[in-house]
């Protein structure tokens, strides 16, 4: 029999009041692993109307108790973590050491959410006129919503409810309907730590469900992660209906390779974080910018690529897994065909590829294409698979500007040993996150994960003190207290100040 994976609305978990079905499937075989059912647009009103209710007695819970609450649940979600790796891995195909990773940079922001009653703590100002104090306090907005991608169905929804919750808001999830079974599982978790019903609603499907509660009157708030086109969608239509948004997009995420970094440990780190998850990550290195005589090294470059393989997500020799879909793996190798179309140099060609035992699976193998251009398609386009692309300069300056004028702005890199050329890289390059020496520069929760440009569409960021602004509101009290003291004069006098 088929797994049936569920709703969260309006206090448990059912099929909703639908009909309509998703299938979920392994993308290594095809073998359907589960049938994800849609929400119904009554389910949403539903959904959102329990929220809302559950928001006014959440709301007033202290925020140490919601706090103890997260502790159970982030000690749960650790208990538990290869539990849920091996779902994860079997929904998306990643390798379980990328599948572990997923789940652990979740918990990680789970953790930091029992931090809450730190972060939500006020400013005091005493006596700011002669008898008068000033002071603020955080507050939550109320029904908050989380829009998530396929590419990492833990972490991602761990980025959001979470810390939302914490501060006392009531959240409704909607996750990617390519892999649903994690996010299901980590809302199944959620409630078995004694948090009261309905603070967290579980909604599936896709376009309809998004709006839905993009338009919903009772939702103040919208974390999106996805791809761009989407972002913007989602970011004019919730700012068009006066909420608040937070929109972390696509992405081309450069690395500079600079002549005297240290060869050895530059190549090895482009190529994991270049074809790493199937390049299948939003901070993935997607074009490496080879300076001068570093040009030189990519055939060594082509070398090391074509070292990693495909496989299972249980196959312990893989480098990474399928993509997550055959229309994904098709759109990749379109790319492939435009990028030698285009005139670029095609030094390892991963189109075609095939992996024992697994006929189905939707495989791209490692490709690597230099003498490319910023015109080119494969340059200027997101592909979102295990394709690199190198371009050339002659000087730091002239590889800067290539990435200043990438309309992008998630991640970026260098790679050198001058200390004074990673200085000049930090503080020129218009990019939100920045690597020296490291390849994919995720911040730990305690920052924010801050893309710029195109790659994100708001003003606070996702998680780290930044999410805690974006979840609450701040109220600023003026108070006087008079005392037998006080005359009428005093009280003059504090008027004309
Ligand atoms: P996607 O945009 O296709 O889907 C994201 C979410 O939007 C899903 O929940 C989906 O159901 C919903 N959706 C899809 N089409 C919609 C529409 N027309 N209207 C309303 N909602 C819609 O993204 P994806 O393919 O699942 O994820 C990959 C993308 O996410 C890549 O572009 C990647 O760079 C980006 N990403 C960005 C970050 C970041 O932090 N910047 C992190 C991870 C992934």
């Amino acid at each position: 029999m088929t797994n049936k994976v569920d709703l969260y609305v309006n206090g448990e978990f059912s099929q909703g009041s639908g009909t309509e079905t998703i299938s979920v499937t392994n993308p290594a075989n095809q073998e359907v692993l589960a049938e994800v059912a849609c929400a119904t647009l009554e389910d949403v009103d539903v959904a959102v109307a329990a929220a809302k209710a559950a928001f006014y007695e959440w709301r007033l819970i202290p925020a140490p108790e919601r706090a103890r609450m997260l502790m159970k649940y982030q000690m749960l979600l650790k208990e538990k973590q290869d539990e849920i790796a091996t779902v994860l891995a079997k929904e998306t195909g990643k390798t379980f050491a990328d599948a572990q990773g997923d789940v652990w940079r979740g918990i990680e922001v789970a953790e930091q959410a029992c931090n809450v009653p730190a972060m939500m703590m006020g400013e005091t100002s005493e006596n700011v006129a002669r008898g008068i104090d000033t002071y603020s306090l955080i507050q939550p907005l109320g029904v908050c919503v989380g829009i998530t991608p396929f590419n990492f169905p833990a972490m991602i929804p761990l980025w959001m409810f979470p810390l939302s919750i914490a501060c006392g808001n009531t959240f409704i999830l909607k996750p990617s309907e390519q892999d649903p079974m994690t996010p299901t599982l980590l809302v199944e978790l959620f409630y078995q730590c004694g948090f009261p019903k309905n603070i967290l609603q579980l909604i599936h499907g896709g376009a309809d469900q998004v709006n839905a509660l993009l338009n919903h009157e009772d939702t103040r708030a919208v974390s999106f992660v996805g791809s761009v086109g989407v972002g913007q969608h989602v970011y004019r239509t919730a700012t068009q209906n006066l909420k608040r948004v937070q929109c972390m997009t696509g992405a081309k995420n450069h690395m500079i390779i600079m002549p005297d970094a240290d060869k050895a440990q530059t190549i090895s780190a482009l190529v994991g974080s270049s074809v790493g998850a199937a390049g299948q990550r939003c901070m993935a290195i997607s074009v490496a910018v080879f300076v001068g005589e570093a040009q030189s090294w990519i055939p060594d470059v082509a070398e090391a690529m074509a070292k990693i393989r495909p496989g299972a997500w249980d196959d312990e020799g893989a480098g990474y897994g399928p993509q997550i879909s055959a229309q994904a793996k098709e759109r990749i190798e379109g790319y492939i065909e435009k990028g030698k179309a285009e005139g670029a140099t095609c030094m390892l060609d991963g189109s075609g590829c095939e992996v024992e035992g697994f006929p189905d699976g939707n495989w791209v193998g490692p490709t690597l294409f230099s003498d490319v251009t910023t015109e080119m398609s494969i340059y200027t386009d997101e592909i979102f698979g295990p394709v690199l692309v190198g371009v050339s300069a002659d000087t730091l300056d002239e590889a800067i500007q290539v990435i200043n004028a990438n309309p992008y702005g998630n991640g970026t890199s260098i790679f050198t040993s001058s200390g004074g050329a990673a200085r000049k890289f930090q503080s020129e390059i218009e990019v939100g996150q920045v690597g020296i020496n490291i390849p994919i520069p995720v911040p730990l929760p305690f920052f924010s994960f801050t893309g710029w440009k195109n790659s994100f569409y708001g003003d606070q960021h996702a998680y780290g003190k930044q999410a805690i602004r974006f979840y609450t509101e701040t109220k600023t009290i003026t108070a006087r207290w008079f005392s037998s003291e006080s005359t009428v004069n005093d009280n003059l006098t504090i008027a004309l100040k």
